[in-house]
């Protein structure tokens, strides 16, 4: 797939949490892209202080066969350049972008079960990977484990119910890093779910995305469990910010 540059056009927002948005780019031209889930796309944008261009990637979050809107996942980062961009748009803004590149996708295995595990706004790709699974004719058994930090961080909670509802192959656990008084669901990071609950590796095929700490220690934690495939995106350097 070749790279492209789109001019597209904020459809909708959502304000998902308190830091977290999810935008729908309507595409203008090209009206329609291709790419494989998991793939993202970059925006170039001023530095706030410097004025030089800098360049941002972002997963795409929504499916392949809905390929006139890319939809988009992201957090706030204070003073950042590419968070503040996205967060400025307003509906019926029109914005350029490049794309789809990247080599986290979701590769056709058909012998292996999926585990996905994600940090944060991590979620993003794998939302577009657990979509298009859900779209396949006979879907991959999947799990995911995603790390938040607390109550006023979930969002898309339902859309997960929903998918498992409609494939009792698919199981979501969402675990919370420092919870608030009242939580009942788990607790802890990610690093505890795949420690208590993942028996063998030998079968999966593993996709992993958010920051480098949670992606480093979650691939120490899956390689002593034994050999599988490990596909991995890191968002940022660094272990704070998203409850991981
Ligand atoms: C392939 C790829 C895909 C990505 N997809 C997404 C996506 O779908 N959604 C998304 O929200 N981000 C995504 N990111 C991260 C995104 O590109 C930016 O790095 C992020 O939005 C911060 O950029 P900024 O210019 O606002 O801040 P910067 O000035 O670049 O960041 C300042 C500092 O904030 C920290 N930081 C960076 N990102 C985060 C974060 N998400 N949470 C907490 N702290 C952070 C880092 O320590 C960084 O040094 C992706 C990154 C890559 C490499």
């Amino acid at each position: 797939m070749p790279i492209e540059t789109f001019t597209a056009q904020v459809e909708s927002i959502e304000n998902l949490t308190h830091d977290v948005r999810r935008l729908d780019l309507r595409l203008i031209e090209p009206k329609t892209i291709t790419f494989k889930p998991g793939q993202f796309i970059s925006f170039e944008m001023p530095h706030p202080q410097t004025g030089r261009l800098v360049t941002r990637a972002y997963s795409i979050a929504s499916q392949p066969s809905q390929s006139g809107v890319v939809t988009l996942i992201f957090n706030l980062v204070q003073d950042g350049p590419g968070s503040g961009f996205l967060f400025h748009l307003q509906v019926g803004d029109k914005t350029h972008f490049k794309g789809p590149a990247g080599h986290f996708y979701l590769r056709d295995e058909p012998t292996r079960e999926l585990l996905f595990v994600a940090s944060g706004t991590g979620i993003a790709p794998i939302r577009s990977m657990l979509l298009a699974n859900a779209e396949r004719s006979d879907p991959r058994p999947a799990t995911l484990f995603w790390g938040l930090r607390s109550q006023r961080d979930l969002y898309d909670q339902e859309e997960l119910a929903e998918l498992s509802r409609q494939n009792p192959t698919f199981t979501a656990i969402t675990t919370l890093s420092r919870p608030d008084p009242g939580w009942s669901g788990e607790s802890g990071r990610v690093l505890r779910l795949i420690e208590e609950r993942i028996a063998s590796v030998k079968d999966l095929a593993v996709y992993l995305c958010g920051n480098s700490a949670m992606i480093a220690d979650a691939t120490v934690l899956l390689q002593k469990k034994g050999l599988c495939p490990i596909y991995r995106e890191k968002y940022y350097d660094g272990e704070e910010g998203d409850g991981s």
